[in-house]
């Protein structure tokens, strides 16, 4: 297990009702989850219950773990600046690691794109003092009632609290704490809102879910992700990344180039024996028992999204 979530039940629950509901989602109507939760109230559960862990990446800039995806935070003068707010409940562990850091307030969030695991937190962050900033999409999605196939799960509109309030299209500069940061919008990878956040003088970058490090990924096909977005997204990261780059994925452990090499290379060959075996002809079922993973399973299967689970959005895409 690579996150931390400091409760080894509820973190088994979270890998079965993933598991489970991801491929029942992509293998059709099938009552293959009729006893679970479902994956977003297990998700929410795991996080009430996980302790987070504070990791120091780069100067004035650390890691906050265990609450949904990864969360960047930059300290100063002028405030924390937060990338991604995970889930609401955890807010008392949230502010506690926090402050374990220091005194400085909130002042600004930045969402990585539109997902509930990165955004669930934005109505409190709001009114602790974090002035919003993401993809215009982000905020799009976040403004209407949202359905994610993938989890089974529609998501109601948020909180006029909760939007971010400063959007753009395509790049955004920042300064904050004598830093600046990058803003850049990714094409439709593993959402339509998904975007890079890139302290240039430190060179730590945030790619969100663009990058499971060491997991299958999950993708968003309901709100415009795809696996060849996700492949042309982990590309444009590689070319971005230097040799001393810190990047935090949206899940998995803090890397770098060498990780990510691995994890768009994953990709690319799962694609490839995916698109082989539909264009013999084979239906998802087929390719399913075909095991076109099988090489991969053992490093990568070992997260929500599962093997079957995972050539099921393969398969979709192609
Ligand atoms: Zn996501």
């Amino acid at each position: 297990m690579r996150e931390v979530t400091g409760d080894k039940i509820s973190r088994r629950q979270v890998l079965r009702a993933g598991g489970i509901l991801a491929g029942a989602a992509l293998l059709g109507r099938r009552q293959l989850f009729a006893t679970e939760e479902g994956i977003v109230p297990t998700m929410v559960n795991a996080a009430a219950k996980a302790k987070i862990n504070v990791q120091p990446l780069r100067r004035n800039i650390s890691v906050l773990e265990g609450s949904g995806g990864n969360i960047a935070v930059l300290t100063g003068r002028d405030g924390k600046l937060l990338v991604d707010a995970g889930f609401s409940v955890s807010r008392p562990a949230i502010s506690d690691a926090l402050g374990s850091i220091n005194a400085d307030p909130i002042k600004h969030l930045i969402n990585t794109h539109w997902h509930t695991d990165h955004t669930d937190g934005n109505a409190w962050l709001h009114s602790a003092g974090a002035a919003i900033t993401a993809h215009e999409n982000t905020r799009k999605r976040l403004s209407v009632d949202t359905r994610v196939e993938g989890w089974s799960y529609t998501f109601p509109a948020a909180p006029s609290e909760a939007l971010p309030v400063t959007v753009f299209a395509t790049e955004c500069e920042l300064h904050r704490n004598d830093t600046r940061i990058v803003l850049k919008y990714y094409a439709p990878a593993h959402t339509d809102s998904d975007i890079s956040v890139y302290f240039t003088d430190a060179d730590v970058v945030h790619v969100g879910d663009t990058w499971w490090n060491g997991v299958y990924p999950f993708i968003d096909y309901s709100t415009g992700g795809s696996i060849d977005g996700s492949i042309a997204a982990a590309e444009a990261n590689l070319a971005m990344f230097t040799d001393k780059t810190i990047a935090l994925p949206g899940h998995g452990p803090v890397g770098g180039k060498a990780e990510l090499t691995e994890f768009r290379d994953m990709l690319v060959a799962i694609r490839t024996n995916v698109a082989a075996l539909k264009k013999q002809g084979r239906s998802l079922d087929e390719t399913i028992a075909a095991k076109p993973t099988a090489a991969y399973d053992a490093k990568w299967g070992q997260f929500l999204t599962t093997p079957a689970a995972f050539t099921g959005l393969v398969y979709a895409g192609i």
